[in-house]
Parts: C-alpha cells; sequence; structure tokens
C-alpha cells in the first residue's frame, strides 16, 4: 500500500469514503510516522490509545456509509486547547499536569465531526513566541533541513543538540513541523499576533487565522483575548478550508464568537477570481526586505492577476506602529490573564512562609523568561502613571490600524497581497539567544490583522535559494475567508505544495 501519511486531508476522507483503507489503517500509519518523528519534537502527548478508539468508532460509522465531515482523520492538537482528560499544559511549568475535565469548543467541534486525535502539539509557553523556543518542553525541529546539510548531519544534530537546524516558527511549532512532516493530516493552532501564518511560512504549509469571532475561544488556555483565534494548519488550502469549517461557528460559552452562519469554505476553493480587486500595501516594502522576498511578492500578484483579478497599489499609513502597539496590547492583556497562576488551583506550587511567598515562588519557578517578561511589560503599561502613555496611546493606534483597513475596504478592494514573513526560517538558538526585539520582528506583517481583527491566509509562494519555503499572505474583509480561500486556491494552483524530504 502506498503510504497513507503522504495523502492530503481531502484525499484521506475520499479514500476512506471509497473504502480504500480503513481509518484504523490511517490512524496506525500515522502513530508509526509520530514515533519515526519523535527527534522533531512536534508532539509533547502522544495519545495513541485514545487515537485507536475513536478510529474504531469512525470505521463503524464509515462502513455503515455515516460518519461527519472529517469522520476517521487523524490531527494534531496544539495544546494550548483543553481536551477532556487528556493533559494539557500550554507548554507552562506552571499548569503542570493538569487534566481538563472540560473539552474546548473547537475541538470538541471537530471529534462532533469524526476527527482522531493522536495527540498534543509543542507550542511557545503560553503562545508566547515565534520559534517555538520558550516552550517548557523544548524546541521544534522544522522539517526542511538547512542548506547543504546531507541526511547524516542533520540526524547527528538532531540527536545531539539541535544547533544549527531550523525553527518551525511559533506559536504553532509543534502543529506547523507536524503537519510538514507527515505526521497529522492537520493541525489545530491558534494565532494572537501570526502563530499560524508564520509557522506555515516557515514550513510550507498552509495556514488561516480567521476573522476575530469566526472560532469559539472557550476552552483554550488565553494569552490575549482580544486578539486570540484558533485556526487550522494544513497541507492545502482546501485542507485548511475543510478544517475551518468544522472549527468555526458561533458558541454561547464565549460572547465574542459571531452568531454568522458557517460558509462551505471548500467550495470556494477552485472558484473564479476574476473581477477581485487585490491591494498591495506599500509600507509592507519594509527596509532591508530581500530581493528574493519582493520577487516572490510580485510575482504572487502576477499570478492573481493571470487569473483576472485587478491589482492595485494601497497604502496602510499605520502600519510601522502595529509592531510596537502590539508588543504593549498583548503583553498587556497577558498580565491579566496570566495572573490566575498562583500555584493554588493547579500545576506547580512552591512552599512559602505566607501565601504572598508562595505567590512569589511559584510563579518564579513557574514562568519562564519570555513570559516574565511579558508580564512585567504588561503590569507596567498598565500601571497607574504609564497607562495614559502606553496602553492608551496604543489602543489608539489599534483603532487607527483598523480604520486603514476600512478605508481600503471602502475603496473596492477585496483582499492584500502581502509577504507573511520578512525571512525564511532561521536556526535553532540563532534569534533565541539575541536581543528580545530580533524575535518580534519577525511578527511585523501579521500582527497588524489581529489588531484589525481580519481574516489572515498563509500559504507558500516559492522556495528560495537553498530551498526553503517562502510565504504569502492573504488579508480579507471580516467574515470574508471564503475570498482568501478562492485567492490561496489560485496561488496554490501555481505554485503546488512545497514539501519536505523525510531525513529524521
Ligand atoms: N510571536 C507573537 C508573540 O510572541 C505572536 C504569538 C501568537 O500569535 N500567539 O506574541
Amino acid at each position: 500500500m502506498t503510504d497513507l501519511t503522504n495523502l492530503t486531508l481531502v484525499e484521506a476522507r475520499e479514500g476512506l469514503k471509497a473504502k480504500k483503507f480503513t481509518a484504523t489503517e490511517l490512524t496506525k500509519a500515522h502513530i508509526a510516522a509520530v514515533e519515526a518523528a519523535r527527534g522533531l519534537n512536534a508532539y509533547v502527548l502522544e495519545t495513541p490509545e485514545v487515537a485507536l478508539a475513536q478510529a474504531a468508532a469512525s470505521d463503524e460509522k464509515l462502513a455503515k456509509g455515516e460518519g461527519g465531515a472529517l469522520e476517521g482523520l487523524p490531527l494534531g492538537i496544539k495544546d494550548l486547547f483543553g481536551t477532556k482528560g487528556v493533559r494539557t499544559t500550554a507548554c507552562s511549568k506552571i499548569i503542570g499536569n493538569f487534566v481538563p475535565e472540560y473539552e474546548s469548543t473547537v475541538t470538541s467541534q471537530l471529534f462532533r465531526d469524526g476527527a482522531v486525535m493522536l495527540g498534543k502539539l509543542n507550542n511557545d509557553e503560553f503562545a508566547m513566541g515565534s520559534s517555538n523556543e520558550t516552550s517548557a518542553f523544548g524546541p521544534v525541529v522544522n522539517p526542511f533541513k538547512p542548506s547543504g546539510w546531507d541526511d547524516a548531519k542533520a540526524k547527528a544534530a538532531l540527536s545531539g543538540d539541535k544547533k544549527g537546524l531550523l525553527v518551525p516558527g511559533g506559536s504553532s511549532g509543534g502543529s506547523s513541523a507536524a503537519v510538514a512532516a507527515n505526521i497529522c493530516l492537520g493541525a489545530t493552532a491558534t494565532d494572537t499576533g501570526g502563530s499560524i501564518r508564520q509557522p506555515a511560512a516557515f514550513t510550507g504549509t498552509v495556514g488561516i487565522k480567521p476573522t476575530y469571532g469566526r472560532c469559539s475561544r472557550w476552552g483554550i488556555v488565553a494569552f490575549a483575548s482580544s486578539l486570540d483565534q484558533a485556526g487550522p494548519i494544513a497541507k492545502t488550502v482546501k485542507d485548511c478550508a475543510a478544517l475551518l469549517r468544522s472549527m468555526a461557528g458561533h458558541d454561547p460559552k464565549d460572547s465574542t464568537s459571531v452568531d454568522m452562519p458557517v460558509p462551505d469554505f471548500e467550495a470556494a476553493v477552485g472558484k473564479s477570481v476574476a473581477g477581485k480587486t487585490i491591494g498591495i500595501p506599500k509600507e509592507y516594502r519594509v527596509d532591508g526586505m530581500s530581493a528574493e522576498i519582493e520577487a516572490l511578492w510580485a510575482k504572487g500578484a502576477q499570478m492573481l492577476k493571470d487569473a483576472g483579478a485587478k491589482v492595485v497599489d494601497v497604502s496602510l499609513p499605520h502600519t510601522k506602529y502595529a509592531l510596537p502597539a502590539y508588543y504593549i496590547v498583548a503583553p498587556a492583556e497577558a498580565s491579566s490573564n496570566l495572573a490566575r497562576y498562583d500555584g493554588v488551583r493547579y500545576g506547580v506550587r512552591e512552599p512559602g512562609k505566607d501565601i504572598i511567598e508562595l505567590y512569589e515562588k511559584t510563579r518564579a519557578a513557574g514562568f519562564g523568561r519570555e513570559v516574565k517578561r511579558r508580564i512585567m511589560i504588561g503590569t507596567y503599561v498598565l500601571s497607574a502613571g504609564y497607562y495614559d502613555a502606553y496602553y492608551l496611546k496604543a489602543q489608539k493606534i489599534r483603532t487607527l490600524i483598523k480604520k486603514d483597513f476600512e478605508d481600503v475596504y471602502a475603496a473596492g478592494v477585496d483582499a492584500i497581497l502581502t509577504p507573511a514573513t520578512p525571512s525564511a526560517a532561521f536556526g535553532i538558538a540563532q534569534m533565541a539567544e539575541a536581543d528580545p526585539v530580533e524575535m518580534y520582528l519577525n511578527d511585523i506583517f501579521t500582527v497588524t490583522v489581529n489588531m484589525a481583527g481580519l481574516p489572515g491566509l498563509a500559504l507558500p509562494g516559492g522556495v528560495d535559494a537553498n530551498g526553503l519555503p517562502l510565504g504569502l499572505q492573504l488579508i480579507g474583509r471580516p467574515f470574508d475567508e471564503e475570498t482568501l480561500f478562492s485567492l490561496g486556491g489560485v496561488i496554490e494552483d501555481q505554485v503546488g505544495r512545497v514539501s519536505a524530504k523525510r531525513w529524521w
């Protein structure tokens, strides 16, 4: 039999329906691939017994011609999603061995539709980071090898200190690496400032951050609640659309989730884009941007033009303030959300002579460096005396950023095309050991979309001279993910899939 892990989600779905293989066979193939890829450190918990039980139940349904839209399809779940009876840590020591008694709304919808869970995926601690190096479980390795490395050299580094190998992006680095390594058919992820799109760009995968309010945040460990959104990372645009359909929908338990019908996103892939107007924002042509990325961006625009779209120059004048404003708003909300981790209710507890000392010691031991940095920045910008100068100002900038997009859309633009990241994947330890601002600069093209609450799709635009994937980003009107899927389909048809060759 062919290797079932090479299939896309849609191909596997069709194969199951045509009874070419069973859900159990499909799941077993993936479990074996997960075990063989442990060096990548994409999974922080494997749940083969859960997966096999779910697959057996799916097989019963499929045999009767029943089952949901994702019946029998093995997925990976980012460890930020609360999973009932299955350890959920957000990759932080402070949450420890917490086993939720609840299921997040998004994962419960995936399971309702028949999905199979292979395990929990690694991420930056509390989703704070752009390289997956802040995880308490250690870094994840990008399935794409550094240029010039042969398999033996890469394998040796994998079992050693991993230095020189590439990061898969973050914070959803486990999700992007697992999809790229064919150790799940698709994965859940979250995006507060780029955590779906940047890892997708670094691994040749496709990820969408839907419009704020499209998916319920209920049961997902909170980072910055006004920015957080769940979404999928998948092998293709169509796979991504199929997953989002199950993940999306109104949830009375999250008052920010919107009560709107969920379209058949998959039907948008392959639809004509003739007559659509695509904006190219001049402010995204940042200093020091590589010629390769410029060229890729222009090529992407040409593909859409060839498909009948109109490409126009647009201006988003407040773009340059987005990154500093994001790094005020996000830590401010994080400092508030993370106040609950006190060592009393769950996770790590360091005893102290009184309750205050217990809090202090627990938080000192339980949080990693980057999380502590965010809590300190967040507390500072919210404190009396600095609130107006930082937090309030950042909120005003946020409104201006949102207005920039509204103006462009009001002028008739249907979607905006930008690069997804300013560079290809970098090396493990390369940025983590530098100034934290260097790491923050990775998010320059993605944070605006969260600040404005808009949908953003990242997909492969091609490869650089070293064969590493480079991503493009399509930004849409609120709740118009369908146009992004149609446009993404056009680019994907031209670029094809950017896949890693197995060496691990
Ligand atoms: N890299 C960004 C940060 O560290 C975004 C993270 C995310 O989207 N969760 O805040």
